[in-house]
């Protein structure tokens, strides 16, 4: 049997650090059951390092507020637990716990009108509300090396670039508390992430063929997106 020496969770069979059935006074988890490439037995070291870094006040304080969140995701009925806030509660309530005023949207071209939509709910709910879409700056793509047969409105065409460092340098400079990225493309949201200095969260990634929600790709995995789980030789 091949050695694997990194984590892969996704493939556990026993998922031992969820502890499913304890009691919270049941002790520390063993490990015995945990695979070989489980990471905490491969990297033992690290989680003593992540701890010390909740033990700083406002990171603890931060991780305190989500888990609170999470929790009220859910409530508990008689006939068993169900959930009950769609992501968009979820954030309004986050950001309340949190104290946050002011709230920024980083946007696609392409959801012009989602993002009018969150930026009302926001504002209805008392935040004040920075959106920033990812065209701004109207740089020509061809500044970045884009030749013109690699637009897509047609090699004789105008198209903007998306400019996402142009978005968290202003997302920075409004000072606003959160930055919500709502449906950036893949590369581009990665740009955003690297350059936008307040702590960030999604509220849509970008999927062009299922209604921004990728993972409708692995429910037809399947059946109709069968191919996507062909093995590449
Ligand atoms: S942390 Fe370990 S036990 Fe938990 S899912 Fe990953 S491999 Fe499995």
């Amino acid at each position: 049997m091949v050695k694997v020496s990194y984590p892969m969770c996704a493939h556990c069979p026993t998922r031992v650090c969820e502890n499913r059935g304890a009691k919270a006074s049941d002790g520390p988890v063993s490990l015995e059951k945990a695979p070989a490439f489980c990471p905490m037995k491969l990297m033992p070291e690290v989680y003593n390092e992540a701890l010390s870094e909740y033990d700083k006040p406002e990171v603890r304080e931060f991780a305190r507020l989500a888990s609170i969140q999470e929790a009220e995701c859910y409530e508990r009925l008689p006939d068993g637990l169900r959930t009950k806030l769609p992501r968009i509660e979820e954030l309004i309530q986050f950001s309340r716990k949190c104290d946050y005023k002011r709230l920024g949207i980083a946007h696609c071209g392409g959801l012009f009108e989602e993002a009018a939509l969150l930026s009302e709910i926001l504002e209805n709910n008392g935040f004040e509300v920075v959106t920033v879409q990812c065209k701004t700056g109207a740089v020509i793509k061809e500044k970045i090396g884009i030749l013109a047969n690699q637009k897509i409105a047609g090699p004789e065409d105008w198209e903007s670039m998306c400019n996402p460092i142009a978005q968290a340098m202003i997302i920075n400079r409004a000072k606003v508390d959160l930055a919500v990225m709502l449906g950036l493309c893949i590369g581009h949201d990665t740009l955003f992430i690297k350059y936008c200095k307040v702590p960030q969260t999604v509220i849509a990634v970008k999927d062009r063929v299922f209604g921004h929600n990728p993972l409708a790709a692995l429910y037809l995995s399947g059946s109709y997106y069968r191919r996507l789980r062909n093995k590449i030789e």
